[in-house]
């Protein structure tokens, strides 16, 4: 785990929690809505990317680096659109997650006090990613993974962590996305009751 995750939470309305907030950020990298791609270039791409601890501070960044990322990104989104009530991702939008999973990128780390804990081989990209499932691994265990959900407004899409007291919560901001869209059914139904 990166000692030195700095994550601008006031970029989030519904932040998730502990690590599982570094799953959210690499999803919301890209603004569906609007399609500002945060990874886009790569000077930003290399300044997002070590601070989501998926890259050494020194370390440089080749395509193929970048494809994994955008491939990893696009995989875990569509898992969050279907923790939100959405189809179960087809193989092709998994295939980057699996794929990381076919190569052995994590060895088994048992720390002076016993504690296990599957770690990245090294400090490449790859094997960072792999770190990252572990997140994801994790937070199924402890049932926060369900909770990070893409938003119901289908032009929005932004994965946000549901605090709702009953867990149906499905707007990543109510004022925002739910209001927006019911200003639309709103306005559909008056046209279709014309
Ligand atoms: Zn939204």
């Amino acid at each position: 785990m990166p000692a030195t995750l700095v994550l601008d939470d006031q970029d989030e309305t519904k932040p998730a929690p502990g690590q599982l907030r570094r799953v959210q950020a690499l999803i919301n990298t890209l603004d569906r809505e609007t399609n500002d791609d945060r990874l886009a270039d790569p000077e930003g791409a290399r300044t997002v990317l070590v601070k989501l601890g998926l890259l050494g501070p020194d370390a440089p960044l080749d395509g193929s680096d970048l494809d994994a990322v955008t491939g990893v990104r696009e995989a875990l989104h569509a898992l969050v659109v279907h923790n939100a009530g959405g189809p179960e991702p087809d193989a092709r939008a998994l295939r980057p997650i699996r794929d990381l999973g076919d190569h052995a990128l994590l060895r088994v780390r048992v720390d002076a006090s016993g504690a296990v804990a599957a770690v990245p081989v090294d400090d490449s990209v790859p094997a960072r990613l792999a770190g990252l499932l572990t997140v994801v691994s994790e937070a199924q265990r402890a049932g926060t993974w369900a909770l990070l959900k893409a938003c119901a407004n289908d032009e929005c899409l932004w994965a946000f962590y549901d605090r709702s007291r009953n867990h149906g919560g499905t707007w990543c901001d109510m004022s925002e996305c739910g209001n927006k869209l019911k200003n639309r059914q709103f306005r559909a139904r008056r046209r279709s009751t014309r």
